[in-house]
């Protein structure tokens, strides 16, 4: 049976992480394994940098090149120290194509060139772990996952052609013959082979393509904390790590903002029974969590915080109901706009949505709107969304915040809520 393990960027942060993969991996000595992994540490906003700088022609850009440049040969330096190793002139040559690149004038699609200079980051992560791997005595095939992972050309947020993946990944990953395969996390290509990516945080997505493609027994998600928790430690003492999650309630939590697992990638684990598990890369050992079923649900109220939201109201001038006929209207620019809603609610005389703040889409929905419709919104608003609530976790999250918008269903409660803490007088 195959594993897919996925090792994100503070994986492989700096030497040491690399080594601790190996360590991970060699944990798994007799398995066969389907290695994905993304760019390293914070090297995919750096690219993003790099790349805003060469497409507005700003003075950074050689700067940002640079770092980017010493970050990764000083990971190669402490990595290799025979200064001949061919991963020198490898990442080197990537260096150098990224160089001539950045040197010529560059297209009028900005997403297009997000694509080709943004997918570099994961191709020198995977050629630097691969290599390592290599030189520690783990054997295993480097694998282009522009060859296997088609796309369609929605640069950012290319769509999967799940037919020839599927093709495409059992062809180069033949597991009767080598143990390990290495590849990237995130990237893809079109049927020309133009690069394309599949949104930030992608990898686990990736991980979940090739499992689905090879039927595996399970999929492991490398991370530095301990499993899923039932809230996000950055805004809450007292977290408690789930033993397992049905993917149902996986879905609900990473649509909403979980930063756990990238919402895409449950899906196609469901549909093919697959188990996913959440471990720590710090303790390969503990069981981590387990993301599978749908018969158990949680066992502890879990809930997140999306930040940075806005909430629009809109009423008909007239004064007249929200009837279907504006309802199409609204949900017509919003689809155009792609604007995600992240809840909404009617009532007789207006409609109300909650969406990420954009400082671009939502005045253009106000604009596109504004002859028919008075609106208004507010800004620097909190979602939270509970899975499996009850009073006592509602007050918890609620304190000191104003609620503007609630919605209750049988398993969720979710929220727009002001905090009167940053109200300024
Ligand atoms: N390196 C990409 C990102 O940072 C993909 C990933 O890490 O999942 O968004
Ligand atoms: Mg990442």
């Amino acid at each position: 049976m195959i594993k897919v393990f996925k090792f994100g960027g503070a994986s492989v942060k700096d030497a040491d992480s690399v080594k601790n993969v190996f360590k991970v991996l060699d944990i798994y000595r007799e398995e066969k394994i389907a290695v994905v992994i993304s760019a390293m540490g914070k090297t995919t906003n750096a690219l993003e940098r790099l790349l805003h700088a060469y497409y507005y022609g700003t003075d950074s850009l050689e700067e940002e090149f640079e770092t980017l440049y010493n970050y990764h040969f000083r990971i190669v330096e402490e990595l290799f120290v025979e200064t001949d190793h061919e991963i020198y002139g490898d990442i080197e040559e990537i260096f150098q194509s990224l160089k001539t690149r950045i040197s010529s004038p560059h297209s009028d699609n900005y997403d297009y060139e997000y694509d080709q200079i943004v997918s570099i980051g994961e191709i020198i992560s995977t050629k630097i772990v691969s290599a390592y791997l290599n030189m520690a005595g783990m054997e295993n095939i480097w694998v282009d996952a522009r060859a296997i992972i088609r796309t369609d050309n929605t640069y950012r947020d290319a769509r999967v052609d799940w037919d020839k993946t599927d093709e495409l990944v059992k062809d180069s990953m033949p597991f009767h013959r080598e143990r390990v395969y290495i590849t990237q996390g995130f990237i893809g290509a079109t049927s020309e082979n133009i690069s394309t990516t599949l949104g930030r945080e992608g990898s686990d997505f990736s991980a979940a393509i090739l499992a689905w493609c090879l039927d595996a027994e399970k999929v492991a998600i490398w991370k530095d904390v301990p499993g899923v928790l039932n809230a996000d430690p950055k805004y809450f003492d007292n977290t408690i790590k789930l033993d397992q999650l049905s993917y149902h309630d996986a879905i609900e939590l990473a649509y909403y903002g979980a930063s756990v697992i990238h919402p895409k990638t449950i899906k196609p684990l469901q549909n093919k029974k697959i188990p996913l598990w959440v471990k720590s890369f710090v303790e390969p050992k503990e069981k981590g969590t387990v993301i599978q079923s749908d018969r158990e649900g949680l066992a502890v109220p879990s809930f997140i915080f999306k930040m940075n939201q806005a909430l629009v109201t809109i009423a008909a001038r007239d004064f007249s109901f929200i009837a279907e006929q504006n309802l199409r209207d609204i949900f017509h620019e919003l689809s155009r706009l792609r604007i995600k809603i992240n809840l909404m609610q009617n009532t007789a005389l207006s409609f109300s949505v909650c969406a990420d703040w954009d400082e671009r889409k939502i005045p253009e929905l106000m604009k596109a709107l504004g002859d028919e419709f008075m609106i208004k919104y507010n800004r620097g608003l909190e979602l939270v969304t509970i899975r499996h609530y009850d009073q006592e976790t509602i007050e918890r999250v609620t304190v000191n915040k104003e609620i503007l918008l609630e919605e209750k269903s049988r398993y969720t409660v979710q929220m727009v809520m002001r905090d009167l803490d940053c109200i300024i007088e």
